[in-house]
């Protein structure tokens, strides 16, 4: 059972403590913009070389936390592969943005550990004529990961903030397959369903129902469900002749699915 993303490790505590602060420097508002803050890489080097060696972290991220840990759809392999995380961060962070663990992209909210993304991403069993819904856009990687991979993704933010920096991304990666949304994704996206699947990226205490609703006959659907803050259960949950069975896959910790007041 893989708990990692619910037990980081020292090295991953070491950087979320050290981005935390680059964040106050950024004023929480410094997703992609630039930082007077740290003008250099964290590690030395100017962000101008490191093209190349992105490019060789991002691989060895989808070998030895993704491959080595059991997903093993080409598919997915190969999109993690192609999406330069490192533009989903604060560009304070990018130089960990391949660390294994999430990685905080202001607001209180986080990216998730990348071994996640690429699970989360397999058991949807995805094909590219799939319409597809995320619920948590936040920096939009996730997102780009399933725009890889399928026709259309409808993806829900409720922080406007991140809803605008997502947008502003994604559109100029994935102009025809991505729309992002700012609402509350508890309520899902009626004029674009059903969906073959849902993908919830925050910590829900019950699964909405109208995401169930929403999820096409045989669809899958994927949300951790659980007391917020606290240890998640990763829940996978299909539509059988209109059945409903869930699945529990492993333990999660998440950010809680917030409800608009
Ligand atoms: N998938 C994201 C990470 C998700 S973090 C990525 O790839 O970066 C969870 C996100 O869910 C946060 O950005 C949070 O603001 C958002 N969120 C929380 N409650 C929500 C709701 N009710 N509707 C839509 N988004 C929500």
């Amino acid at each position: 059972m893989n708990a990692l993303h619910c037990f980081l490790p020292a090295r991953t505590m070491i950087t979320l403590l050290i981005l935390g602060l680059s964040l106050l420097c950024l004023g929480h508002a410094g997703i992609g913009s630039p930082s007077s803050c740290l003008a250099m890489g964290m590690r030395g080097q100017s962000r101008e070389d490191k093209g190349d060696s992105y490019q060789a972290l991002r691989a060895g991220m989808v070998q030895e936390q993704i491959r080595a840990r059991g997903v093993r759809s080409s598919a997915v392999l190969d999109a993690m592969t192609r999406v330069p995380r490192h533009l989903f961060v604060p560009e304070a962070a990018r130089d960990y943005a391949y660390d294994d663990g999430p990685l905080p992209i202001g607001y209180g909210q986080t990216i998730s550990q990348p071994y996640i993304v690429g699970f989360m991403t397999e058991i949807l069993n995805l094909n590219p004529h799939h319409l597809v819904l995320e619920v948590g856009t936040g920096s939009g990687y996730q997102a780009a990961v399933l725009a890889e991979l399928v026709a259309e993704v409808f993806t829900i933010e409720i922080i406007p903030g991140l809803a605008q920096s997502a947008t502003d991304r994604l559109r100029a990666q994935y102009p025809q397959k991505v729309r992002v949304r700012q609402a509350d994704g508890y309520f899902g996206w009626p004029e674009k369903a059903p969906f073959d699947a849902i993908m919830v990226t925050a910590a829900a205490e019950f699964i909405p129902p109208p995401l169930l609703e929403q999820l096409k006959e045989g669809g899958r659907m994927v949300i951790p469900v659980g007391t917020p803050f606290l240890v998640q259960t990763l829940m996978l949950v299909e539509k059988i002749n209109g059945e409903i069975i869930t699945r529990s896959m492993m333990p999660v910790r998440f950010v809680p699915l917030r409800r608009t007041p």
